[in-house]
């Protein structure tokens, strides 16, 4: 019924997030002028993303899609899927960019996807937890299913923003507690986070399973944020 939808266009515009024009009926979220600028994280630069983790927690591959800068345009798609109760945005830019990945063989060998769990306060705050839809987008794409419920945040931990990296690391340490460490083993696990700033979150999360279980951790962020710490 495509004359309903165009109909519904006309009464309640749908906007770019990124520019805030309005969509025409074949853009959903974005409209094409902004997806031919969208500030992808180039195969070459993947290596960067690596580096995060380095010298901290074991793993075997780690990536983001696109950049997130301060004062960008782009961090709209962020902002949506967080803030602006719209976390579909964040499933249909997650699908986007699986398709992209799915050709270098960065999904290869996973056996389950987890989404960092929030607080339950926050959780309760938002009504959501981002990083579900972002793993849902990634499960959709490649088939591989979400490991539900087999992690929880136990310490809701203060914001993040003003910290410096030692702070941030002893901030996050410990908050993670596996409620059946069975579920890991043997697996290779893609850990899911919206954005990747210092790693600190996401190494606390891995190393709470690697103390529990043998497991082969990869990572797959939406967003990176570089050069802002
Ligand atoms: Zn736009």
């Amino acid at each position: 019924m495509k004359w309903i939808s165009d109909l519904i266009d006309l009464i309640f515009p749908r906007h770019c997030v990124v520019c805030g024009e309005i969509l025409s009926p074949q853009e959903e979220d974005i409209c094409l002028n902004c997806l031919y600028r969208l500030p992808r994280v180039e195969q070459m630069h993947r290596d960067e993303i690596e580096k995060v983790f380095w010298g901290s927690i074991d793993i075997m591959r780690a990536t983001s899609y696109i950049y997130y800068r301060k004062g960008s345009p782009y961090n709209g798609i962020l902002h949506a899927m967080k803030y602006r109760n719209r976390p579909e945005v964040g499933e249909r830019f997650t699908i986007m960019a699986v398709e992209e990945l799915k050709k270098s063989g960065f999904f290869d060998s996973i056996d389950a996807i987890v989404p960092l769990p929030l607080s339950k306060k926050k959780q309760s705050q938002r009504h959501y937890n981002q990083c579900d839809f972002i793993a849902k987008g990634v499960s959709k794409a490649t088939g591989i299913p979400i490991l539900k419920n087999s992690i929880v945040r136990t310490v809701a931990n203060e914001t993040q923003t003003h910290k410096s990296r030692d702070e941030r690391w002893k901030n996050v340490q410990g908050i993670f507690t596996l409620t059946n460490p069975n579920d890991f083993e043997g697996k290779h696990i893609l850990l899911i986070d919206d954005i990747l700033t210092t790693g600190a979150t996401l190494t606390s999360c891995a190393a709470a399973i690697q103390e529990k279980a043998n497991c082969k951790i990869s990572i797959f962020t939406l967003a990176y944020t570089y050069n802002e710490i």
